[in-house]
């Protein structure tokens, strides 16, 4: 059994890729074709939003998102410490201050309470009430200026709530939507919940490529025309004029291409994605381990189902007996951001996010793509069941 069973998929569209890849052959614009054009108008029209630039990696769209949102060295942008080393990697690249806020116990998501707890404990610089980064003199006088949201697993976080405190700060809010490219959160697609959204191509993320890829989406034409421009080395009126400081972080045109071919069938996948996440779920009702909640009003497009065991033995036990029986899981995410080493200099300690370190001792994934069968789901809920 495959974790994500890509050559599945390939098998229902390899025609259609095909022909994609060898129009791009023939007509040879290898950097920003007209695929890149075409890809960027059908998901912008499918996210609802008006602007989408495609871009090299879902890292460098939260790179570009915040360049273009002019965050600085010196201000503080709150993220979650749940989530990929992207997130909060591409704040420290550009000398800003990550301040990490803990996430709901039942979506992993990033809790709107204690967002608005470390913002007054930024505004009010008292740790103690809330933690924050114990940080160098020089950085000390950290400003609130953004929040990077992660819509963890596929699920939209709570926006409502979070835009709310966002607008009463004044604090930018960007969707980092990686793994949540074709959910929905009270009616509303994913990538255009926030000012500026994110999403990755990476063939693993619920649309992904054969390669590296990204997308920025906004309404903003400000944000949009900026994001363009700092895409291609800060190009002014052209490539030679360069009018700020940017990155090469364009999408390959044959990129575009396969990504194409397979947004064909997107909608059929979302269908069948949310079809076998509920039959894990009915599947393992019985069982005691948590399965994965999906608030009323929220769609997630299960980028994973990931299930909390009840300590770290038992998930050990239960990955043990999944492994031999060829099933494979995966954890996402065993250290929570604040205590990996790369963000030591923040001076977080254990303790610091409660809900992220418990979930990060329990929590584990399952096999997760729309072409898992029925059959397949029962033998991996069988195999666990009475180990749980
Ligand atoms: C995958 C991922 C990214 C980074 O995307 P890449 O395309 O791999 O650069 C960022 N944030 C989250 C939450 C992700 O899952």
């Amino acid at each position: 059994m495959k974790f994500i069973d890509l050559a599945a998929q390939q098998k229902q569209i390899r025609p259609q890729i095909e022909t994609n890849i060898h129009q791009v052959l023939d007509h040879g614009q290898y950097i920003l074709g007209p695929e890149v054009t075409e890809l960027e108008k059908r998901l912008a029209t499918f996210c609802d939003v008006k602007h989408a630039l495609a871009c090299a990696s879902g890292t460098d769209a939260l790179l570009l998102s915040l360049l273009a949102h002019n965050i600085r060295p010196g201000d503080a942008v709150f993220t979650t410490p749940f989530t990929f080393i992207a997130t909060a990697e591409v704040i420290r690249l550009i000398g800003a201050v990550p301040v990490f806020v803990d996430i709901e116990p039942d979506t992993y998501n990033v809790s709107p309470s204690k967002l608005e707890q470390a913002v007054k404990a930024l505004e009010k610089t008292d740790n103690r009430i809330y933690p924050l980064p114990r940080i160098q003199k020089a950085e000390a006088e950290i400003k609130p200026k953004a929040i990077i949201v992660v819509d963890l697993f596929g699920l939209p976080a709570d926006y409502d709530r979070i835009n709310a405190i966002a607008e009463n700060k004044g604090l930018i809010v960007i969707e980092d939507a990686a793994q949540s490219f074709g959910a929905r959160y009270n009616g509303k697609p994913a990538c255009g919940l926030a000012d500026t959204a994110c999403t990755s191509f990476f063939p693993a993320k619920p649309l992904g490529g054969y390669g590296d890829g990204g997308m920025c989406f906004t309404n903003s034409d400000t944000i949009a025309e900026k994001i363009q421009s700092l895409r291609v080395h800060g190009k002014g009126a052209n490539k030679y004029d360069n009018i700020r400081i940017g990155i090469n972080g364009r999408l390959d045109t044959l990129q575009a291409a396969i990504l194409l071919a397979k947004f064909d069938v997107f909608e059929d996948e979302v269908r069948m994605r949310r079809q076998v996440a509920d039959r894990y779920t009915q599947l393992l009702a019985e069982s005691d381990l948590v399965v994965p909640l999906e608030p009323r009003g929220f769609e997630s497009i299960w980028a994973q189902y990931s299930l909390l065991a009840r300590n770290q033995d038992t998930r050990r036990t239960i990955q043990e007996r999944l492994a031999g029986a060829g099933i494979p899981t995966a954890i996402y995410y065993p250290i929570p951001l604040h205590l990996q080493t790369a963000f030591a200099d923040l001076g977080y300690k254990d303790g610091d996010f409660p809900v992220s370190e418990d979930c990060s001792r329990r929590i584990f994934s399952l096999p997760m793509h729309p072409y898992l069968t029925i059959e397949q789901q029962e033998r991996v809920t069988q195999t666990m069941i009475d180990v749980s």
